[in-house]
């Protein structure tokens, strides 16, 4: 950053301060937020710029670009951080770098060089943005041997582009001397890419530089084909990995070596895991180089929702760290289902995406694609959100999240447990676990393998939702928990593969899940395993024990009645005996002293009518295991895959048992109790000395399909949080309404109430 730049920072410090000052806070507040201004100069940019945006610059906007009007929009959203497309595929400036194809109606005029200058002068951070991997046949024509093709020679396509070779000088002379260029002539901050990791995991290349490289590293040819039990392939897919990360560090030494220590290289990343395996993108390894995350995650889809943005947030801290940002692209305009580029996305829908990705720690990042549009709407929508954001911005950063219930996960399992069907095998019994603890409003962290060990501290409970492949150590570290009192609740396949995928004869976690594998078969039967997965079968749990003489209902005479009280993970079905499934279930060998709660129900027709009835109305083959660990602490296991079928059929019973299981295992150790009718995603935060919760209200008559047309109120909720240690009980602040009301203490826990919330709402307390 030069000289000017700093002072225009300092500038907005002291601002912000005043602002702060202004507008009544408590003087405490004010005082804090001067002195963390005086310190902020110390911290890099890119720990400090809060708020992003970016026109997305299309190459017909040299001739149109008003920069006026956008600095103008800069100032009107507190915009504190702006990414300008640079170069790449495209330059925006004109570019002494060979075969850097310049935007069609350049025309000789420094596009990125005036936006650069204009938000320096403004006091914003620029990140230059790049696109990388992809050039025209100008360039391909130059250096065939730099683009990815296929066995036969043929060159790997994206319309009318080529796609580029992470293994060729593209990624090694090419790209750096356009980053030296801009570093040098420009001065951005830093720099960002939208695509920078190359041909995705569908597709191999086969160039001589691919050919070489692989053959050094393993000893033999790549694979001629995606074999997922083949050595090779895995080696394949490993040195992928490698590769980017090698290209991450590579444009990290040329951006710090041409533009300083904090001229950084950011990459882009996706919010998606399946994503970052697809793009061949190891998060834990990327965060732990990574100063500020460039979240590339624009949009809900229908299956995830907006609390999939939250639940980013916190997937993503965790492996980077709280004290760090993470920007996140938010499309301004009609994107994923279907994309307008060109249209407004519905203003409550693009609203909701924001204020949940906030509730997870994100940083807001405004996405418009072009500098001009027609439809003005999409130029509102921001303003309100950055506003409020700025007016509480020291909410919102620099805290750890509380929870109880860790929620674990590893790149790895999806990659080799999930291979071409992690949508089904992963994705699905993880999303069904998340909807469970959000409907039950239980705080919750994602948590990474690898970190079972150094976070294990703040959990009473690890979920592992049919995490197939759990390498040695990770087992170990699961069992290290465990043996400390810990609970556990696991699903499914937990434990029955190693890292790689490949099945063991046994869960490994078998003695503390208490059942084990009867025929070892059933693990390495992948067909049938994927086809249990994705099928839904006309099948049951029967619960236990059954109470069927003390029920209200028609009575067989034919079967003798049970006596006994259910268990308390039952509570709430006291009326039924059996749960719709769906799964098919094998047998298992179940440990004495564990408990069986369900057993399965096998199929039997639908059609006609006339034949539905239980043909086997009742097996040994157990759908839900409970137990108690030597150390004292719980273990639920479901070998019933209801999570993935909750994700898949929403039905309430399954969330419902699942929510129940966990409460169990935790001990009912959880840290937040909101009551009260609606879908609402809770994120609960400390600060030193105080509390801070997030309340996003996701009841919508368009929860489960977008756009959301309007938002419904809702409201009373009673609230009861545990206060950490250090945070005293005060009134509680809402940050949304500017209400203030009285909190009530009985035993640890601070009671009040929220009267409606029409979008979010986020309380203070201490
Ligand atoms: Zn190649």
């Amino acid at each position: 950053m030069n000289p000017t730049t700093r002072r225009t920072f300092l500038k907005q410090a002291v601002t912000a301060t005043t602002t702060l000052a202004g507008l009544g806070l408590p003087s405490r507040a004010a005082e804090r937020q001067a002195a963390k201004a005086a310190l902020a100069p110390r911290l890099p940019w890119y720990r400090r710029t809060l708020r992003w945006g970016q026109t997305n610059i299309t190459e017909i906007d040299p001739d149109r670009y008003d920069i006026a009007w956008w600095r103008k929009h800069w100032k009107r959203t507190q915009t504190q951080g702006v990414i300008i497309n640079a170069g790449g595929i495209v330059a925006y400036y004109p570019s002494r770098v060979p075969l850097h194809h310049q935007a069609q109606r350049l025309g000789g005029r420094d596009l990125f060089g005036e936006l650069c200058r204009a938000a320096h002068d403004d006091g914003l951070a620029v990140f230059a943005r790049m696109d990388s991997n992809r050039a025209h046949e100008e360039f391909y024509q130059a250096h065939p041997d730099w683009f990815a093709i296929d066995m036969t020679g043929k060159p790997h396509r994206a319309a009318d582009l080529f796609i580029t070779c992470v293994n060729g000088p593209y990624y090694e002379e090419h790209i750096p001397a356009i980053l030296r260029e801009i570093a040098e002539r420009y001065h951005p901050e830093g720099f960002t890419d939208n695509s920078w990791s190359g041909l995705g995991r569908g597709t191999i290349c086969y160039c001589e530089n691919c050919r070489k490289r692989f053959r050094e590293r393993a000893g033999h040819d790549i694979p001629r084909e995606k074999n997922w039990n083949d050595p090779a392939y895995r080696e394949w897919i490993r040195w992928n990995y490698d590769r980017r990360l090698e290209i991450w560090d590579l444009n990290n030494r040329v951006t710090r070596a041409a533009g300083g220590p904090d001229c950084i290289w950011a990459g882009m990343n996706s919010g998606s895991v399946s994503g970052q395996c697809q793009s061949f993108r190891d998060y834990k390894e990327i965060c732990r180089r990574a100063d500020i995350i460039m979240l590339d995650h624009q949009a809900r889809t229908d299956a995830t929702g907006f609390q999939h943005n939250g639940e980013a947030g916190k997937l993503i801290h965790g492996l980077l760290g709280w004290d760090k940002l993470i920007p996140e692209s938010m499309a301004m305009y009609q994107a994923g289902g279907p994309t307008f580029r060109l249209a407004s996305k519905p203003e409550p829908e693009a609203r909701l995406w924001m204020l949940d990705g906030i509730a997870g720690g994100l940083q807001p990042w405004w996405h418009y694609i072009g500098a001009y549009h027609e439809d003005r709407r999409m130029y509102r929508t921001a303003e309100s959100v950055y506003r409020w954001h700025k007016d509480h911005e020291e909410f919102l950063i620099n805290r750890q999240p509380i929870a109880s219930v860790g929620v674990v996960w590893s790149q790895q399992n999806t990659d080799f447990f999930g291979r071409d069907d992690a949508e089904a095998l992963v994705e699905l019994p993880w999303r069904g676990v998340m909807q469970a603890l959000i409907r039950a409003r239980i705080p919750y962290l994602p948590l990474h393998a690898d970190h079972i060990d150094r976070d294990a501290g703040q959990f009473s409970l690890l979920v592992l939702p049919n995490v197939g492949a759990l390498s040695d150590g990770q087992v170990a570290s699961v069992r290290r928990f465990v043996e400390r009192g810990g609970g556990l609740m696991a699903t499914g396949e937990t434990s029955l593969f190693n890292e790689w995928g490949d099945p063991r004869p046994d869960f490994a976690l078998a003695d503390l899940l208490g059942a084990h594998v009867v025929d070892a078969r059933h693990a390495s039967d992948e067909a049938r395993r994927k086809k249990n997965a994705s099928d839904t079968a006309h099948t049951y749990l029967r619960l236990s024990p059954e109470k069927r003489a003390q029920v209200d209902g028609p009575q067989t005479g034919t079967e003798p009645a049970i006596k006994g009280e259910r268990h308390q993970v039952l509570r709430g079905f006291e009326e039924t005996d059996i749960l719709p499934f769906g799964g098919v279930l094998g047998p298992l060998r179940v440990d004495a002293g564990a408990q069986v709660l369900a057993t399965f129900v096998p199929s039997f027709p639908i059609y006609p009518p006339e034949t539905a009835w239980m043909r086997e109305p009742k097996t040994d083959v157990p759908g839900l295991i409970l137990k108690t660990t030597t150390a004292g602490g719980r273990v639920a296991f479901l070998p019933a895959d209801l999570d993935r079928r909750f994700a898949r059929n929403n039905l309430p019973d399954h969330g419902n048992l699942l929510a129940s299981m966990i409460r169990w295992a935790a001990k009912d150790d959880i840290p937040l109790a909101v009551e009260g009718a609606g879908l609402i995603d809770c994120h609960v935060y400390r600060q030193p000395g105080r509390l801070i919760l997030h309340l996003v209200n996701l009841t919508s008559a368009a929860a489960w399909r977008q756009p959301i047309h309007e938002l419904i109120p809702v409201g009373p909720l009673q609230v009861r949080v545990r206060l950490p240690p250090g945070v005293r009980r005060s009134r509680a602040r809402f940050l949304v309404s500017g209400k203030e009301v009285p909190t009530f203490a009985k035993a640890g826990w601070n009671r009040f109430e929220v009267k409606s919330i029409l979008d979010h709402e986020v309380i203070v307390i201490g």
